[in-house]
């Protein structure tokens, strides 16, 4: 895959929001989430790592900016609406959303390419017989291709791509 010099925009997620940063990883954006962290440590790594606060805790929120950090607060009830969130306010605040390559929705790790007779090993035979590209986490190991719910997310993905 490819390396270039583009920085992704890196994201922290608190303990409500695990189902976005899934998305958000998958979508090329460099997401930690904190299921269990306090306040204080969230906001720590975000300085520490140079990373946008994702919540929808308000306090949070206001609690990031007084430190000078970068946070988007997000209310939705559904991924979508919370990403529409993302982008508004991002917008508003002036900050850039710089996609990298798609990310392991599992764990963050890089994705890399996997010759297809090493996915064959791993992967169920039905998928091994339909798809020819796979990936794998250079974290964690796990298998990718563009299934079904690759296309899912080709949905969403699409709201970034609209942007200027
Ligand atoms: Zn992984």
């Amino acid at each position: 895959m490819a390396t270039g010099g583009r920085r992704s925009t890196k994201f922290a997620l608190d303990a409500m929001l695990g189902s976005l940063a899934r998305k958000l990883r998958a979508f090329g954006f460099d997401s930690a989430y904190y299921k269990d962290a306090t306040d204080s440590a969230i906001l720590s790594s975000c300085a520490r790592q140079g990373r946008v606060l994702v919540t929808a805790d308000r306090e949070l929120a206001a609690r990031a900016g007084k430190r000078g950090l970068s946070a988007l607060l997000v209310s939705g009830q559904s991924d979508r609406a919370r990403l529409l969130q993302m982008i508004a306010a991002s917008r508003e605040t002036g900050l850039r959303l710089t996609r990298g390559e798609p990310r392991c929705s599992v764990c963050d790790g890089r994705l890399v390419g996997l010759a297809a007779v090493e996915a064959r090993k791993k992967v169920p035979e039905s998928v091994a017989g339909r798809h020819r590209l796979f990936y794998s986490c250079s974290n964690c190991g796990r298998v990718y291709w563009r299934g079904g719910h690759w296309k899912k997310l080709r949905s969403l993905e699409a709201l970034f791509k609209r942007q200027p």
